[in-house]
């Protein structure tokens, strides 16, 4: 099959924005935080490996006992371990929300970074939840390469390998900047309503219907 060019695939990514946009006008971040940064931070460590919303229902009654950084920076770790059993992997996520709180507190005056760099020196906080960070809190351009944007971005033929890095890499210059924040929460709601992973409902799915998805038949199969 002929290399689709540089050109060609920049357009596509664009129908594609167009049509998901169109689909998801609001493009909410699934994660319920309220608004407020520290709270995004603790829920994006809480969501590896664990679903949105279990991490909802879990985070609703962690904040209640611990509804701030300065609060996490105090909390006891086995009480912390305790609440956040259900999202797996909890002792590590517990010690990195507490330590990160701790950090935030002494040398951020309990402020999220605006800025990678320093977001990525924080115990736990990868270069997703960074991107979630930048793009949600801080408006700034950000492609957020979770299961669903990897997964939907490989079957769209716009990024070729299943490595978050590659594909946050791979879709920076092909979504325009002031969407990719919003292009990743609609990929969100895209995989879970159309795309899924399992089995998706290509019949149904808007992108085929415009011609936008070279795995359409593929994954009819
Ligand atoms: S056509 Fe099928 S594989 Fe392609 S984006 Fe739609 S649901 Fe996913």
């Amino acid at each position: 099959m002929k290399k689709e060019s540089e050109k060609k695939k920049k357009a596509r990514a664009a129908a594609i924005t167009a049509a998901l946009r169109a689909r998801y006008p609001t493009a909410e971040c699934a994660l319920e935080y309220g608004g407020d940064p520290w709270r995004l931070l603790v829920m994006g460590r809480l969501s590896a490996q664990c679903t949105d919303a279990r991490v909802n229902t879990v985070c609703r009654t962690l904040f209640s006992v611990y509804p701030d950084c300065n609060a996490m920076a105090e909390a006891d770790l086995p009480t912390l371990e305790r609440l956040v059993y259900s999202c797996g992997v909890y002792k590590v996520k517990a010690a990195n929300i507490r330590d990160f709180s701790v950090m935030l507190r002494d040398c951020y005056a309990g402020c999220v970074p605006d800025t990678m760099e320093a977001l990525l020196t924080l115990p736990g906080v990868g270069r997703k939840i960074a991107n979630l960070i930048l793009g949600d809190v801080y408006h700034k351009p950000a492609i957020v390469a979770d299961t669903h944007c990897i997964r939907i971005s490989c079957r769209l033929g716009l990024c070729e390998k299943r490595d978050p890095v590659h594909v946050e890499k791979t879709l920076t210059p092909l979504i325009s900047p002031e969407e990719s924040a919003d292009f990743c929460h609609r990929l969100v709601w895209f995989g879970r309503e159309i795309c899924t992973a399992r089995a998706p409902r290509c019949g149904e799915c808007p992108l085929r219907a415009g011609g936008l998805c070279p795995s359409a038949h593929v994954a009819d199969d």
